[in-house]
Order: structure tokens, then sequence, then C-alpha cells
């Protein structure tokens, strides 16, 4: 399972993916973002812009415990800095801490999880590079 929280449509996997029945593909973006043209995922959750912490979660929680009915093996989660409030290529309004729900939220399911880095485009770069260390924290259970 590919659980692409990148502000932007996980468009690559989708496409990749999109004729093989053992993969399944949830992309979590702005639907007001790149690309215009979004293959299907599986699941895709358009958000509008300007979503903040306690939407964003609420549909993540519910999209991703939709997309557990497929029991996968293993999750790569595409933990994209991105949705930030303060990203510049970004129209999302989550917060740092919220970030950090989103990996808790993701890695807390019981289903081993393969964590990459993904887009961060924060105007100050030490806010992109605290959501990025907040997600190994939260995969290395070292807060
Ligand atoms: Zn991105």
């Amino acid at each position: 399972m590919v659980i692409d929280c990148d502000v932007h449509h996980g468009n690559g996997t989708a496409a990749i993916f999109a004729a093989d029945p053992t993969v399944f593909t949830l992309s979590i973006h702005q639907y007001n973002n790149y690309p215009s043209e979004k293959p299907p995922s599986n699941v895709d959750v358009h958000l509008p812009d300007g979503i903040g912490d306690d939407e964003y979660l609420a549909r993540l929680g519910a999209a991703v415990e939709t997309a557990l009915a497929f029991r996968p093996d293993l999750i790569f989660y595409l933990a994209g800095a991105d949705p930030y409030r303060d990203d510049q290529l970004g129209g999302l309004a989550l917060t740092v801490e919220g970030l950090l729900r989103r990996d808790r939220l993701v890695l807390g399911f019981g289903t081993p999880v393969a964590v990459t880095l993904a887009g961060g485009y924060a105007r100050e770069v030490e806010d992109t590079v605290a959501i990025h260390c907040n997600t190994v924290r939260a995969a290395c259970n070292v807060e």
C-alpha cells in the first residue's frame, strides 16, 4: 500500500500501479494544485484549499481506515512536508504539530511502514527540517 501525504497528488504511483491489484494507492492532496491531470488512485482524498489540522486528520483517518480493508503487508508512507501552512508550493494550512499528528496516525495502525520523505518548500527552511525530523522521531518512537 502507498499512502501519499504529499500536498501534490500521487500521480506517479497511481499511474504505475493502476493495473496492479496487489498494490493499493491512497493519495490525500490539495485538489487545486499540480498536477492538473490526476490519474485515479484506489482512494483519492481531494482537499479544498486551506484545510487545517483537524479536518485533514479526520479525512485522512477515515480514508486510511477504509483502505486497510485491503490488509496490506507493508505501507509505503510518503511523508510530505508541503501540506504545511507556510509552504510556498502548497495551499493547505497544517501546523508542524498537525503534521506530527499525521505521522503518528499513519504509523499507528500496526502495519509495518517504510517512510519516505517527500516535498517541503517552507518559506523558512528550518520549518521543513523540523517537519521531516519529527517524522523520523515519530518513526523511531523517540520523541
Ligand atoms: Zn509535493
